[in-house]
């Protein structure tokens, strides 16, 4: 080895679920030589014609067990509701220590289905990386999609400390801040910041799809005054968005009944024409956007 070239982290990734997020960390992982090599699995013939035609891995398989034979480093990157079959799955074809993890959107239920179906003897490091677009598929990957937005790593108590730290320098060599919390913590705070949002998105958008044509016709041509936003949200994948509301329940009720309450209080401040409580709520809500921009989250 020269002087001064860092050696690969891993010398074989398997990559289950090679859509937005599994393809994005295969071209991180090959941009940043993280991995001597990269075996993609998908369930989807269409996806794997995509992988094969953009040569975005080494090897491509429709069977995760074949696809996780001799790696050392598994990552799960299927929409949640597939996580239980696909660790059912692999649960006998691991090689001998290796890690698995995921980028599900919630890490209890994450949790839950990994270990159920891979045993107490299994290396987790579960993680979410947070970063998106509302494309899906393996042909709307991007190495840069992790560039300096924040991975949230939940292992379990007792997973060894070298694993861990593995998983978090493959993110972070990826571009992205990491940090580990506790899975139920990483679930509330990610209904109120992610779920919850894209709930009043498709609501809203929804509200749109329902309204009289006329009307609807005026909605699409005055888009730019802020709807226009909403349905860049709303157009994200519903079967994504789906499971994650299934999956992340208590949290987001917790969150919607606080928000239930809030839109109360504003209602009432209109209908009493309360000039003073709107400016308060409005004030307060426009130094947490400053706060977002300083911190170069925006
Ligand atoms: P995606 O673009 O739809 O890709 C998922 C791929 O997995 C699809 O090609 C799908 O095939 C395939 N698949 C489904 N079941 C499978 C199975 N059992 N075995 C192998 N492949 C299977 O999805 P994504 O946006 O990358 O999301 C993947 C995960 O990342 C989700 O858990 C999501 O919560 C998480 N995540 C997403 C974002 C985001 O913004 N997109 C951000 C952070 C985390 P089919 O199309 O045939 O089903």
């Amino acid at each position: 080895m020269k002087r001064g070239k860092v050696p690969p982290l891993f010398d074989r990734i398997a990559i289950i679920g090679f859509g937005l997020i599994g393809s994005s960390l295969a071209r991180a992982v090959r941009k940043e030589k993280l991995a001597r090599r990269i075996v993609a699995c998908d369930a989807s013939a269409a996806a794997r014609a995509v992988i094969k035609k953009l040569r975005l891995a080494d090897r491509v398989v429709s069977g995760a067990a074949e696809a996780v034979a001799g790696a050392d480093l598994v990552v799960l990157a299927v929409p949640q509701s597939a996580n239980a079959a696909v660790a059912k799955a692999i649960a006998r074809h691991l090689a001998p220590g290796a890690i698995v993890t995921d980028v599900g959107s919630v890490k209890e239920a994450a949790l839950r289905d990994l270990t159920a179906h891979l045993g107490p003897a299994a290396i987790l490091v579960p993680g979410h990386p947070i970063a998106g677009t509302e494309n899906s598929g393996p042909a709307s990957g991007f190495a840069e999609l992790f560039a300096g937005r924040w991975c949230v790593l939940t292992p379990p108590p007792g997973t060894p400390a070298s694993a861990v730290a593995k998983v978090r320098e493959l993110w972070r060599r990826c571009g992205m801040r990491v940090e580990t919390m506790d899975a139920a913590h990483h679930d509330r705070v990610l209904a109120i910041t992610s779920h919850v949002p894209h709930l009043i998105a498709y609501t809203i958008v929804d509200t749109v799809a329902e309204l009289e044509a006329h009307l609807k016709a005026e909605v699409i041509k005055f888009a730019a005054s802020g709807f226009r936003d909403f349905t860049r949200v709303a157009a994200s994948d519903p079967v994504m968005w789906r499971d994650i509301f299934l999956a992340n329940k208590e949290a987001v009720l917790e969150m919607m009944a606080r928000l239930y309450e809030d839109i109360a209080l504003l209602q009432k401040a209109i209908r009493n024409g309360d000039g003073k409580t709107l400016h308060r709520v409005f004030t307060r809500s426009r130094r947490i956007r400053r706060s977002i921009v300083q911190a170069k989250q925006d």
